[in-house]
Formats: structure tokens, sequence, C-alpha cells
């Protein structure tokens, strides 16, 4: 049986999402062992949210150096974690930072690294999905420990009764990942809905909108779900660049993809064509997003989601 180490990451005292899903994939191989590298004084509140996934273990690490020195202290804790655990394959999310994490940390162990995976297999073989979704590529790492990062929501999580045993653990961090130091951060001013890489559903709006993205915001609150937006409509300023979903936007892998207004350019379908379910909404029957989609209402978005709105409304009452 393989011991799959996985990297349960955390925002502002909140584990994220991701974790509970890396566990599940891992748990196809073996056993899981979650690593938490938290702020001192942080780390039981943390771990304690890891309760009901596949995680078996958590090994905890507590330092003020991760905030102090940022992604180098990181990634020297967690080398130094997977020597003393040699775990046979490490899962990391497929986040901006994640993905950096997952470079440094290849490197420093001499192992492969495979990014963007949206499944594990229990031989711990990827399945990757690139050129715009356009092929689906199997590969296994032949060197070292395999490191490998997995698109946010890229499976439902599942969970059990069991909680996992915590271990404290206290290291040193090298003085060679303490050679910059962070002075100062801002978060980015943060809305009520979810981020958009790990929300379960995506609405988005595109050219379509002509700028106005009340009727998709006002579905994205209904349905508890995160706003993207095609370039068309960020390039144009109706919202920000951060809701780019596409190639040289975000990539998202909900369980529902919500496209309003948008014709399903090869560009934006990169980044949302992994999507389980995905709906088109467009008043242009040959829009090439029809040819993606599993539903597809031919319709003015305007009249089609104040429509969907009253019967999802009128259903849950
Ligand atoms: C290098 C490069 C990178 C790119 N990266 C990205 C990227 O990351 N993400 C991205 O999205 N694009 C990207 N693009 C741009 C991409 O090629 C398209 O131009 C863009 O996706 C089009 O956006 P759109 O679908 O909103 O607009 P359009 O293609 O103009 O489509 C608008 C659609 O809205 C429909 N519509 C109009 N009014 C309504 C209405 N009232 N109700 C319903 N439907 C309506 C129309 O029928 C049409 O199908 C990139 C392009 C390049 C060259």
């Amino acid at each position: 049986m393989s011991k799959v180490l996985i990297l349960a990451d955390h925002d502002g005292g909140k584990i994220s999402k991701t974790a509970a899903e890396l566990a599940t994939l891992g748990k196809r191989a073996g056993s899981v062992t979650a690593v938490v590298l938290a702020p001192a004084g942080q780390g039981d509140a943390l771990a304690a949210q890891l309760s009901n996934t596949e995680i078996e273990k958590v090994v905890l690490v507590e330092s003020d150096d991760f905030a102090r020195h940022g992604i180098p202290a990181l990634v020297d804790a967690l080398a130094q974690i997977v020597s003393s655990e040699n775990p046979n394959a490490i899962l990391i999310p497929s986040t901006a930072r994640g993905k950096e994490v997952a470079g440094r940390l290849a490197v420093r162990i001499g192992g492969g690294v495979i990014t963007d995976a949206v499944d594990v297999n229990s031989d711990l073989g990827a399945t990757q999905s690139v050129f715009g979704g356009s092929f689906t590529v199997s590969s296994k790492v032949n060197k070292g420990t395999p490191v490998i990062t997995i698109r946010p929501s890229a499976v439902e999580a599942t969970s059990t009764s069991t909680n996992p045993a915590i271990e404290k653990m206290s290291l040193t961090i090298s003085d060679s990942a303490k050679l910059v130091t962070i002075t100062g951060t801002q978060p980015a001013a943060k809305g009520g809905r979810p981020e958009l890489t790990e929300a379960k559903i995506v609405i988005s709006g595109g050219r379509g909108t002509n700028g106005d993205f009340s009727q998709v915001e006002a579905m994205a609150d209904l349905l508890g779900a995160a706003v993207g937006a095609s370039r068309a409509a960020t390039d144009a300023g109706w919202y920000p660049h951060t809701h780019q979903v596409g190639q040289t936007g975000k990539t998202v892998s909900p369980q529902l993809y919500v496209a309003c207004g948008i014709s399903g350019a090869i560009q934006h379908r990169a980044g949302m064509q992994t999507s389980k379910t995905i709906v088109a909404i467009n008043k242009d029957p040959e829009a090439p997003i029809f040819d993606l989609a599993d539903f597809g209402v031919v319709g003015d978005l305007f009249a089609v989601l104040p429509q969907a709105r009253e019967a999802i409304a009128s259903k849950r009452s």
C-alpha cells in the first residue's frame, strides 16, 4: 500500500477545501498523511478542520517563518517532512502558489513533477487535460518521488467519520530558505462569493452581457456560485481580470459551469472545458459553446436568467 502526503493549504485561518479533495485522490493509492504548515499558535485550530476526511494522520508544523519568508520556507519544511515520512507521492493543490511549491519541492527532493492533473489513479498515474482540453494525457513520474498538483474541484471529496491522528513536528527552517523576508502583505479585497478556482458552481458572463453583469451575479448568489468572465468582458473593463476564465485567465473545473453570452472561443474553453456539467445560454444557435455544452438554451440571457432564477426559487420553496 502506498503512502501519500498531501499539502493541506490554508488561508486566513481556514483550511482550503482542496485538502479533502487531495485526500480523496490519495486514498485511492493508500494511506493519506496531510501536512499543515501553520503560523505559531494556529496549528491546532487548522488541524481540527481536517476531521471527517480521508486523512489518517496530520503532520503539524507551527512557525512564523512561513509568513515571514514565504514559499521557500514552506518548501524547506516540506522537504524535511518528505525525508522523514518517505511517501510514495506528494499531492499539492494546483493553484499558482501550489505550483510554485511543487516545482521547488521537486527540485529539492529530485522527483518528477506533474502539474494541473485532474485525476490520480491507484498506481499514482495522473490524468491531465491539455491543449484546451482537446487531449487527455495519462502520465507517470518515473524518477524519484512524484510531486503532482491537482486542479481544485477536479474531484468530489469523500468523507469518513474518523479523525486523523495529529503529530506535531518541530523543525528548523534553513538559512538558505530565509534569504527573502516579506515585509508586508495586503490581502485582495474579497466579496462574499466563493473563490473562482475553488467554487463548485461558476456562472460566467461574456460580451453578450454588454457590460451588465447583474443577472449573472444574481444567479451566482442564488446558487452560492463564483462569477467568471470571458476575456472580452474583462478587456472591456466590465469585470475584474482576476475573474477571467481561460488560457490567459484562470482554469476552473467546477461541478457546474454556466456560460452566459459567451461564444466558446478555444482560449475560453481552455479554462473551463473540464467542468463536470456545462450549461450555455446564447442567443446564437450556431455559437461554438453549444458543441461543448451538456445543456444549451438558445435565448437572450436577460430573459433566460431571470426565468431560471424564478424556477429554481419556486422549486426550493
Ligand atoms: C492569446 C489569446 C489568449 C486569450 N485568452 C483568453 C482567455 O483566457 N479567456 C477568454 O475568455 N478569452 C481569451 N481570448 C479571447 C478569445 O479568443 C475570445 O475573443 C473571447 O473568449 C470572446 O469572448 P466572448 O465569448 O465573451 O465574446 P464573443 O466571442 O463576442 O461572444 C459573445 C457571445 O454572446 C452572444 N450573445 C450576445 N448577446 C447575447 C444575449 N443578450 N444573450 C445571450 N447571448 C448573447 C453572442 O451570440 C456570442 O456568441 C484569448 C485570445 C488570444 C488571442
